[in-house]
């Protein structure tokens, strides 16, 4: 018998699968993932992240084996050797096209097309599929065909494609006959990293899709107003399953349309400013896809790649440990490392803290992150530091500094966000609570540290760090 080889990558789910769905539609299908401890190496070691991967590839294997679709799964320890692992597979197991779904990153693309060479010379045909975006990076272009790099216009290119026509998501496959190969154990370890406990985070495509639902019916309605507010429930947290792919771009603007009577209603503002983020998501792929020294760790703006950073090791630890004396940025910091999860606002006053008030490089702290969070991803992740620290398409203006006092004010006013992660704080009252100027009494006493800097200073060094670059004066 001849196979249909599907290989699943950050794709983790049986429904709006593309490539999943066009295996099992052309014949006898197995899945295949591989565990690529190198590959995943490449940007930083991300412990709970793999383990969120692979608590979800024991719920997919689930799925697949109601499909009767076997998950094989094979380390390769050397990233190099993934295309020699295929076709060795391939003979063994005489498939005839291998099915995959789309990455963006640079790495990924050259694996793949490295691939798709050494397969198609033995005769087995591979095919690729669009998966993690709507519209393909590198079909949405300005008017003399540049890449898109000003998020409104790219954002209102989308609203036309999809108001014209709105991808919708495939069905679940229907059960193949068995055929026979029994499934591999899942290791029981991806990194040789702890990662922290995921109890919080139901696994697998049903709860995803559970959380999915009960934001879109509790929360999308009032989603431009509450998203905002890290004490609040106002965001839909579903991006570690939409990084893992256990959930789908298009299942999620689906699932919004019930509130919108099933039309893409540019005029509803929780449904769009929703749908708004989404396609931040698609906008950095495009970014990362046209501009591949991204990936390789280089600034947007090449100019700013003669910023004059400062090596502050002791800094440094403290924006790592929560430990700055700026009682928002600490919260968010002990957050981060103790849920491998941070809100959209806290996440870009911490980047803006590091990257402006400490001049520390952005790369350490997007590697940091990295390391920590459940829903890393290279284009999001990027572009989220690039915009913070001024350096991206589209980013902030240099001159424009969260001040992280008022910040706290304005999205934490009752200080509830704070006092869950600074329980040195927990008796402050929320007048007090958000400036280290007032808690002037309690360092010491509550063991809570004096700030690490000046804002007024932090923020002169910052703009004259910005100014000194040729482009900025
Ligand atoms: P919701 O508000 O419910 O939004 C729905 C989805 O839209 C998210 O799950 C996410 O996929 C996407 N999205 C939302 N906001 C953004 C945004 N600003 N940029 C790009 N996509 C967005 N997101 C990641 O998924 N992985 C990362 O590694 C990552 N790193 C970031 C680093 C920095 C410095 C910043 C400022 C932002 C980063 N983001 C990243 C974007 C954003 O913070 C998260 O996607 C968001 O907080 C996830 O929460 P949610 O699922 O509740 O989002």
């Amino acid at each position: 018998m001849s196979y249909q080889l599907v290989w699943l990558r950050t794709d983790l789910r049986v429904a709006d699968n593309p490539a999943l769905y066009k295996a099992m539609s052309q014949g006898p299908t197995l899945a295949l993932y591989l565990v690529t401890p190198e590959q995943w190496k490449v940007h930083q070691d991300s412990p709970n992240k793999l383990e969120f991967w692979r608590l979800s590839l024991i719920r997919l294997a689930e799925q697949l084996q109601q499909l009767k679709v076997p998950l094989l799964v094979r380390c390769v320890p050397r990233w190099v050797d993934v295309a020699e692992h295929l076709i060795q597979l391939c003979q063994q197991y005489s498939v005839q096209t291998l099915h995959f779904n789309d990455e963006y990153g640079v790495n990924e693309q050259r694996r793949d097309q490295d691939v798709q060479q050494r397969l198609s010379a033995l005769g087995i045909s591979c095919h690729s599929y669009l998966d993690q975006v709507f519209f393909a990076p590198g079909t949405l272009l300005t008017q003399t065909g540049r890449a898109i790099q000003v998020y409104s216009a790219f954002r209102n290119q989308c609203h036309a494609r999809l108001l014209h026509h709105l991808p919708k998501p495939l069905p679940r496959p229907k059960a193949q006959q068995p055929v026979g190969i029994p499934p591999d154990q899942i290791p029981e370890r991806f990194s040789e990293v702890e990662a922290i406990s995921l109890s919080d985070w139901p696994m697998g495509e049903s709860a995803a899709h559970s959380l999915l639902e009960l934001f879109v019916s509790e929360h999308l309605a009032q989603y431009a107003k509450a998203r905002d507010f890290p004490a609040q429930t106002g965001t839909s947290r579903l991006s570690p399953y939409l990084t893992a792919g256990v959930l789908s771009v298009r299942q999620c603007v689906q699932a919004a349309l019930s509130l919108t009577h099933g039309h893409f209603d540019t005029q509803h503002s929780g449904f769009i400013t929703w749908v708004d983020e989404l396609l931040w998501r698609e906008f950095y792929r495009h970014i990362l896809h046209a501009y591949p020294r991204l990936s390789r760790g280089y600034a947007f703006k090449p100019e700013t790649e003669a910023l004059l950073w400062r090596q502050a090791p002791e800094d440094l630890a403290a924006w790592q440990q929560g430990r700055t004396g700026f009682p928002i940025v600490d919260a968010a910091m002990r957050c981060l490392k103790a849920t491998g999860w941070l809100h959209n606002r806290l996440r870009m006053i911490v980047a803006m803290f590091l990257s402006k008030n400490l001049l520390i490089d952005w790369r350490v702290g997007e590697q940091w992150f990295m390391q920590h969070l459940l829903d890393g991803d290279l284009a999001q992740n990027n572009g989220g530091w690039q915009w913070s620290a001024s350096t991206g398409t589209d980013a902030v203006p240099y001159f424009r500094l969260f001040n992280p006092i008022t910040q706290s004010e304005k999205f934490d006013p009752q200080g509830d966000f704070i006092r869950r992660w600074v329980p040195e704080l927990a008796h402050v009252s929320a007048q007090k609570i958000h400036n280290p100027a007032t808690l002037g009494g309690l360092f010491g006493i509550s063991g809570y540290p004096r700030p690490i800097l000046d804002l007024a200073q932090s923020r002169k060094r910052a703009l004259q760090a910005f100014k000194s670059l040729s482009s900025h004066q």
